[in-house]
């Protein structure tokens, strides 16, 4: 039985470099960032944990922001980043705009929205940048079989347009080659073109979990979304609340 990496909660404050290494514009206002630890050769985390990014205004004060690790642990002390800008947002713009070979500043791993033990069927909730913390849950259970084997996963993932639907070439490639994965990918504005599901991800949710009282959810975006996810589960689903676990951007 393959287990999770041991957990690291800690509240250290160490502060550590990292180098950006490669910057994707994913659409209009979304970058993928991959980024390497200086000096470490190896940078421990649990799928879904987050790092505390610092950077000073020009007056001097350090502003701190949380982002999602968007992969899963590597060997080489690399890891990704994905993230919005945000409308007159100090450093999700400092970060979409920052030079391949600079460095910031951060700490951690921190966070709890991890996958749990014993692991169950799922479903995966996300909408926008909230991809992040479970591509790497995602990427961490199918790169090897006995991490997913005897379970279903579905991720649901809610967005306007086809030209966002992040990672769709990597979710596709898992749906593809694993008959437990599910990948619902669903749009809120879609044009005609579109085949797929249409609509926001609780429609979707409520089909699949239907008549399921024995799985688990992990839901992550912003506090709208994932407070009608959970309304849905709970009270309509009749959910334990242990059964969904959650990361809330604003
Ligand atoms: C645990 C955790 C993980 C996170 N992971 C990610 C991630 O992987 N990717 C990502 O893109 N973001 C993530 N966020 C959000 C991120 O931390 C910042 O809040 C966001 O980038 C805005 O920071 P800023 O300095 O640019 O904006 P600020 O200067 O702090 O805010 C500017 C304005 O934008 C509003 N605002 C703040 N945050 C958001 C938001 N998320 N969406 C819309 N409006 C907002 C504020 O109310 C304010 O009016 C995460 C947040 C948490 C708590």
């Amino acid at each position: 039985m393959s287990t999770l990496p041991q957990e690291r909660t800690t509240l250290e404050r160490q502060l550590l470099d990292a180098r950006l290494t490669k910057s994707i514009l994913l659409s209009p206002q979304t970058k993928h960032l991959e980024l390497k630890v200086d000096g470490a050769d190896e940078f421990r985390f649990v799928p879904g944990q987050f790092v505390s990014i610092k950077h000073p205004r020009p007056d001097g004060k350090e502003h701190t922001r949380a982002y999602s690790i968007a992969s899963a642990p590597r060997t080489d002390a690399t890891f990704d980043l994905c993230l919005n800008r945000v409308d007159d947002g100090f450093l999700s713009n400092w970060l979409c705009d920052l030079e391949v070979g600079t460095a910031l500043r951060f700490h951690g791993p921190h966070g709890l929205f991890v996958l749990r033990e014993p692991r169950k069927d799922a479903v995966f909730i996300a909408t926008g940048t909230g991809i992040a913390p479970i591509r790497g849950m995602i990427e961490w259970l199918f790169e090897e079989p006995e991490r997913n084997r005897g379970h279903q996963y579905w991720l649901v993932f809610g967005t306007r347009y086809e030209h966002s639907i992040y990672y769709r070439d990597e979710f596709e490639r898992i749906a593809n080659e694993n008959s437990n994965f599910h990948y619902v990918p669903t749009l809120s504005r879609c044009g005609d073109r579109w085949q797929g599901c249409q609509g926001y991800v609780q429609d979707h949710v409520r089909e699949i979990v239907a008549g399921r009282s024995d799985l688990q959810a992990y839901i992550c975006g912003l506090h709208q979304m994932v407070d009608a996810n959970r309304k849905l589960l709970k009270e309509e689903m009749g959910w334990d609340r242990k059964q969904i676990v959650f990361e809330r951007y604003d």
